[in-house]
């Protein structure tokens, strides 16, 4: 009997190597992106194994942040490391902000473009960790940055949102040949 349940779990955790196969990096044009998240219930060993296969896709793709939107699921999941160490965050909300910084940012699912975006230097987000303990982040600079480009992938808004009339207008030709894959942005979350 052991041996059967032996086989039955590494049966699961080929299925779960092959799911982690399927998820893939949506680029602009998937309507998922502009989905608002669903906020997350009960965080369960799903949501857990989303986050690891979410944080393995952006080290993978030298990212410093990415959303679950960003790999077709529609849940505010978000994990980002911008040097400091590996954060984790299930629905993230900005509580409070402070000061401006304009930053150039590139988006691993607008890959080629990059837009000056006017943020807040400065933001307090509460947010629950993969275990469902809730945690309150203060961060600054390239920090706040980050999350505040992950929660707006959250609510469906992407950088191309920020751009004035004239840079969509030379981001449009960009965006036509998305596929083809221009020049990479420093800055990818
Ligand atoms: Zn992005």
């Amino acid at each position: 009997m052991p041996e059967i349940k032996l086989s039955q779990a590494f049966l699961e955790k080929e299925n779960k190597m092959e799911e982690k196969a399927g998820l893939k990096i949506k680029l602009y044009g998937d309507p998922v992106l502009r989905k608002i998240a669903k906020p997350v219930g009960r965080i369960t060993d799903e949501h857990r194994q989303i986050l690891k296969e979410m944080a393995e896709i952006m080290y993978d793709d030298s990212g410093i942040g990415l959303a679950a939107p960003q790999v077709g699921i529609s849940a505010q999941l978000i994990v980002l490391d911008i040097g400091d160490g590996l954060y984790k965050l299930v629905n993230p909300k900005i509580i409070k902000r402070q000061g401006r910084q304009s930053i150039s940012e590139g988006c691993l699912s607008v890959p080629g473009v990059c837009v000056k975006v006017k943020r807040a230097k400065r933001v307090w987000v509460q947010a629950k960790d993969e275990n469902g303990c809730l945690i309150e982040i203060e961060a600054q600079d390239l920090f706040a940055c980050v999350l505040q480009h992950e929660i707006d992938h959250l609510k469906g808004k992407l950088i191309l949102d920020y751009a004035s009339f004239l840079q969509k207008l030379r981001i449009k030709r960009k965006l036509a040949i998305l596929k083809t894959k221009v020049k990479a942005c420093k800055l990818l979350f």
